[in-house]
């Protein structure tokens, strides 16, 4: 019976489901913006369902970092949250174009075997992009299976997280997980997924598919979304095309002296691998030098050292100059002064480079103040370091921490006479503590060396966690003084075969 005379007859189709209980234990919190990007770049893309996920490892203190819940939850839920296999709320999968030169050639590439899912925000609002690596095919996957297998993807886990710890931006991870499916690759191997987590996946190859497209307004979306992003500071500021390749060239300047720092060879600085955040991204052939060989190159198809150690600095300014180039349009309307611009602009990275290389090398000797011998002094003792095959890692670790590592190397009378003047050097301007502590925070006990890498990558295999979670959990505190760790800080006996490493496995 109706308690009036009258009947409003309304529609109730709509549904107000967003105030029911999502099922969202995990907490994500996403918000998406990618999706305001040039329409043209994304590409709508779901995971691949997977045969029989299993939790491989997850990254627990990350987790609490993003503000997820991931602790109390059954790895049955976990392997079908982070294996694609049930997306969560709130999730817009997409794939991003790109191109990028590779090797010094342009090509079109694209997300070729990553998804990302969403973009999730924090409690004091940062975002962070969560990406599947080898999820499956995508519309950029050219003749590729968009798949993973399980030794690279935990290979990038461990040096990603070693990454981090070492005070070096970088992309983090977050899980792995096995399909229970198997890869082809030159044999068969175990699938994965990898949970990468980025602040952005911009590149400077996302900035050459516009500009390759002759594409000025896209363009000019994608330069506001990333200035928003990652450099709101420049937001106000004239000159703000130039002002962005300033920014990025600091930030890429920063990042390589940390990894020259760390004795970190990238290996495939690709520029469709540097990233607009300045973050480390895309470890595929990266590994770390033990001996002291400034002409490293782990990647077996690097066959001309382009991406050797000693020549990160100009291949980075040479990835700077062609994200220059993508701006040219922007940066004047008349082409020459334009690119005069640009090219004074990138040609700074010579003496802003040196200058913080210099003073990144001064924080690893614990010298104050600069003094003219200084550069000298520096260069003999990677000389040094190089004729006598010294451990890079290990002889800073010396001379940081008298009896770190005993080796017979460091009794040597060459070294012994270097180190003589370095304490002459020392005494010139006032150190003692600060001159400890700063040698202390730049020069880690501990690196994920390469042979230790692969050693807990095989035992993984079958499914044995120890060594990777041993390794995991000492790389986490690289800059302290640990006890019983001895076999990780030792250098490996030269191999009769060279280390190798390769891409896109
Ligand atoms: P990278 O060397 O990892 O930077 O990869 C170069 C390009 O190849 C990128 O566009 C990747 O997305 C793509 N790629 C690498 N591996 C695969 C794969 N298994 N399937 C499809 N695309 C891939
Ligand atoms: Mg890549």
């Amino acid at each position: 019976t109706n308690s009036s005379l009258y009947h409003l007859d309304i529609n109730l189709s709509i549904n107000y489901i967003y105030l029911m209980a999502v099922d969202n234990k995990i907490e994500w919190n996403f918000n998406n913006t990618y999706l305001s990007l040039p329409k043209i770049m994304l590409s709508e893309q779901k995971p691949d369902i997977v045969d029989k996920p299993e939790v491989v490892i997850i990254n627990h203190a990350l987790s609490k970092e993003l503000g997820l819940n991931l602790l109390d939850l059954d790895d049955e839920y976990l392997a079908s949250v982070f294996s694609g296999n049930s997306l969560p709320d709130g999730s817009k999968t997409i794939s991003m174009a790109y191109a990028g030169h590779q090797f010094g050639h342009f090509t079109i590439l694209g997300d070729g075997r990553t998804i990302t899912i969403g973009e999730h925000v924090t409690q004091n609002n940062q975002g962070f992009e969560i990406q599947f690596k080898g999820s499956g095919k995508t519309k950029f996957s050219r003749d590729g299976d968009g798949k993973a297998a399980l030794g690279p993807m935990l290979r990038e886990y461990i040096i990603s997280e070693a990454m981090h710890y070492l005070n070096i931006p970088t992309t983090r991870s977050l899980a792995v997980i096995k399909t229970g499916e198997k890869v082809i690759r030159e044999t068969e191997l175990k699938g994965a997924i990898l949970t990468r987590v980025a602040t952005s996946h911009l590149r400077v190859g996302t900035f050459q598919y516009f500009a390759y497209k002759k594409d000025d307004s896209n363009l000019k979306t994608l330069i506001n979304f990333t200035i928003n992003k990652h450099y709101p500071s420049l937001k106000n500021k004239e000159n703000l095309y130039l002002n962005l390749i300033d920014k990025l060239m600091e930030k890429q300047i920063d990042l390589i002296v940390n990894w020259m720092r760390v004795g970190f060879i990238h290996g495939v600085m690709n520029t469709d691998n540097m990233a607009l955040s300045g973050e480390t991204i895309d470890y595929g052939p990266c590994a770390f030098m033990d001996q002291y060989d400034p002409k490293s190159v782990f990647s077996s198809i690097d066959h001309f050292g382009r991406y050797a150690y000693y020549n990160q600095p100009s291949i980075a300014k040479w990835n700077l100059a062609r994200f220059a180039e993508c701006l040219i349009p922007l940066l004047d309307s008349n082409k020459d002064k334009a690119i005069k611009l640009a090219t004074d602009k990138i040609n700074e990275f010579d003496k802003n480079y040196e200058n913080k290389w210099l003073g990144m090398m001064r924080d690893k000797l614990g010298m104050i103040g600069n003094q003219k011998e200084d550069e000298v002094l520096i260069l003999d003792l990677l000389q040094w370091m190089h004729i006598n095959k010294a451990d890079y890692t290990n002889t800073f670790g010396n001379l940081t921490y008298e009896n770190m590592i005993n080796d017979k190397i460091f009794h040597k009378d060459d070294f012994l006479k270097w180190k003589e003047r370095w304490k002459i050097r020392l005494s010139v301007n006032n150190n003692g503590k600060t001159s400890e502590k700063t040698m202390k925070k730049s020069n880690p006990v501990v690196i994920p060396r390469n042979h230790l890498v692969e050693d807990a990558l095989k035992t993984a295999e079958t499914g044995d966690l120890e060594k990777t979670n041993r390794l995991l959990k000492v790389l986490s505190e690289p800059y302290k003084i640990q006890s019983s760790i001895q076999d990780l800080q030792t250098s490996p006996k030269p191999n009769k075969i060279p280390y190798k490493t390769f891409c896109g496995t």
